[in-house]
């Protein structure tokens, strides 16, 4: 009997790169199979349950635009929604979903499941296929050979994966989950740079053995946010409440008691941890003056007690996990269902990897996800769909493609990776983005859906809302620069309330909808009717109150643009540029970048010290 072992793509690993990788390779019509260890983890949330957040919802949108499946899975799962930094301005608004994990992970098969061109088989992957230097296909463990020109591995943390809790420590990938011990020896005799580094998880706790009585209760927001473009508050699930609780002294106190035998106070751990998740024992050690650490208490999903407790992470011994638990408010009682633990695995410097994510090493083959030093399902989700394009664009034989940092988080996170490397695992933050303001989770479709349409990723049905809306938007953009409010009309004196100040000449709505005072209700339906369509609503009035700001954005990228290939000089006194902080000109002095756009690459160094690098440079001639 024949069986299928021809492919276009195939995918290694079916976390929350790999799904994305090969549904996108897939999308694109490439035959593509995802090779995974189990399908019932396809989706699988190996740490907490929730999605999006400050930068990740940006990278959640993003996939989104590109047709992506994690936030029309999130809409699935999702038990809490919230718009994070709701009264900031829009560049830093972010929504962020709990989630209902196997909601979450149901969502994600189904789709995978209806999913033309992709076929999904469980095998572990033992090695690669590689000819002539190239990649052309992968081993499973029961020696199975699949063949196809482009390979997508996304192991995450499995690659020679070992869980450590105290000083006992055990072979695993996650818990409960076999690590990928064959494939990490093989790829080490491969030419790449490989690196450990370490990630934790809390103990989870029943919710039955918890006293929530003075537990400060957190709800989801109302109206409620909705993370696909596609999707709708009708496909939510019920909503869940999370809770809050703090640490205390006596927390602290039993912490310390435990760190000789933590694996990472010991040195039994040596892989780097994720600076801005970092383990309770870390906070304790690094902020030793704080007496409380807020621990947010979130639900694992809806037909579980079982609870995250989000913010006591550690790898301490389990007798100390049990103790420091039971120290902390309404968990006095608390029944430990799985304990904390750390992972330590190999990852490999992304700097070896192309804007495509290919390697530079191995023809034919990628690397997308937590195997490239970043941490966050979002990160990793990103990555995978752009490798999976990309090994998709490879086999029609057209260009790769990557979004520039001005296009895309999926850009700042793809360059910041590629061009500085990481020494500790890698998550997004809107202040990574030089231009956040243009790089908004609101416009993420209008920057990318087209893009998105021309490779094939985008489906009929999402293309024509995408028009409609954009269509929608040029209109009533329009609309409110052509309509104007005269002095002394009936308009007029509606808006004068708001303003607190009489209306002395002709305005067009436009002008007045960048007053602070006003927004697009108060506006809009003055004179004619204003849109129905709430995005498309949302779009008109950020494009208007920030035209000013987004406008000078533009200017400054045009500026760049142009200017990008001019060479800095290598003996250049960075002392001697005027405006410079002392900072950047430290950054630049050890850095010495090459050109104007690397300088503008180093972390720290803002689109405006770039602006005076230029002038500097265009004096000096
Ligand atoms: P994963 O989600 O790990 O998926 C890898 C997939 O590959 C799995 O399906 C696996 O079965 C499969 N696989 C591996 N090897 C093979 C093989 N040889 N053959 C076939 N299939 C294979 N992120 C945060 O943002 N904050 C945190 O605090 C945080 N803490 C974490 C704590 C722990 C203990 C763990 C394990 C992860 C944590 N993460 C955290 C990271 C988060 O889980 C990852 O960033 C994300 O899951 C990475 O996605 P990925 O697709 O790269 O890999």
């Amino acid at each position: 009997m024949e069986y299928p072992q021809h492919f276009d793509v195939i995918v290694i690993g079916g976390g929350h790169a790999g799904t994305e990788a090969c549904l996108a390779a897939a999308r694109m019509g490439c035959r593509t199979l995802l090779l995974t260890h189990s399908v019932d983890t396809l989706g699988q949330m190996s740490c907490n349950p929730a999605i999006g957040g400050i930068g990740k919802s940006h990278l959640v949108k993003e996939i989104d635009a590109l047709g992506g499946a994690m936030a029309r899975a999130t809409d699935a799962a999702g038990i809490q929604f919230r718009v994070l930094n709701a009264r900031k301005g829009p560049a830093v608004r972010a929504t962020r979903a709990q989630a209902d994990r196997v909601l979450y992970k149901n969502a994600i098969r189904g789709i995978l499941e209806s999913q033309p061109n992709l076929l999904i088989f469980q095998q572990p992957v033992d090695d690669l296929l590689l000819e002539q230097g190239k990649v052309a296909g992968a081993i499973t463990q029961m020696g199975l050979v699949f063949r196809a020109p482009r390979v997508v591995l996304t192991t995450g943390t499995f690659l020679g994966g070992r869980i450590h809790i105290g000083l006992d420590n055990s072979a695993g990938g996650r818990a409960g989950d076999p690590p990928s011990i064959a494939l990490a020896q093989r790829l080490r005799d491969m030419p790449f740079r490989v690196e450990r580094l370490k990630t934790g998880t809390p103990p989870r706790i029943d919710a039955r053995s918890v006293d929530f009585t003075h537990l400060e209760e957190q709800w989801g927001d109302s109206p409620e946010p909705v993370m696909s473009f596609m999707g709708s508050v009708q496909e939510h699930p019920e909503q869940r409440c999370c809770w809050i609780t703090y640490t205390n002294e006596k927390t602290h106190a039993l912490i310390r008691g435990g760190l000789d035998r933590s694996p990472m106070y010991s040195g039994v751990i040596e892989g780097v941890g994720p600076r801005y998740c970092p383990s309770i024992e870390d906070k304790i050690h690094r902020f030793a003056d704080k007496t409380s650490h807020q621990v947010f208490i979130e639900p694992e999903g809806l037909n579980t007690p079982e609870l995250y407790p989000n913010g006591i992470s550690t790898s301490l011994p389990f007798d100390v996990q049990i103790a420091m638990v039971r120290s902390i408010a309404g968990f006095e009682n608390a029944h430990i269902t799985r304990p904390g633990y750390a992972i330590e695995y190999d990852f490999f410097d992304p700097r070896d990897l192309q804007y495509s994510l290919e390697t530079r090493a191995v023809p034919g083959l990628y690397f997308a996800g937590q195997i490239n030093g970043t941490t966050g399902y979002e990160e990793a989700a990103a990555q995978g769909l752009l490798a999976g394009m990309n090994a998709a664009l490879a086999v029609q034989e057209k260009d790769p493609w990557c979004p520039r940092r001005d296009e895309a988080y999926i850009g700042v996170l793809v360059d910041d990776l590629i061009s500085m490397g990481t020494l500790e695992p890698y998550r997004m933050f809107t202040s990574r983005a030089e231009y956040r303001l243009l790089l908004r989770e609101d416009n993420a479709d209008l920057r990318l859906t087209e893009s998105g349409r021309g490779f094939g990723l985008i489906d009929d049905e999402r293309w024509q809302r995408f028009e409609a809306k954009r269509e929608a938007i040029a209109v009533e953009t329009q609309r409110l620069a052509t309509t104007f409010v005269h002095p002394g009309t009936e308009p007029a004196a509606a808006l004068e309330t708001n303003l607190g100040k009489p209306i002395t000449r002709e305005y067009s709505l436009a002008d007045l909808l960048k007053r602070p005072e006003l927004d697009y209700a108060d506006v809009a339906s003055l004179k004619g009717e204003s849109i129905s369509d709430e995005q498309a609503a949302e779009q008109v009035a950020i494009q208007a109150k920030y035209a000013g700001y987004i406008d000078r954005q533009q200017d400054e990228i045009e500026r760049l643009r142009r200017h990008e290939g001019m060479a800095l000089p290598q003996d250049l006194d960075y002392s001697a540029v005027d405006g410079l902080s002392n900072e950047v000109c430290q950054k630049l002095s050890e850095a010495r970048p090459e050109t104007l756009a690397r300088a503008g690459r180093i972390p720290g160094v803002t689109p405006a010290a770039v602006s005076l690098l230029l002038i500097y440079l265009k004096k000096r001639g």
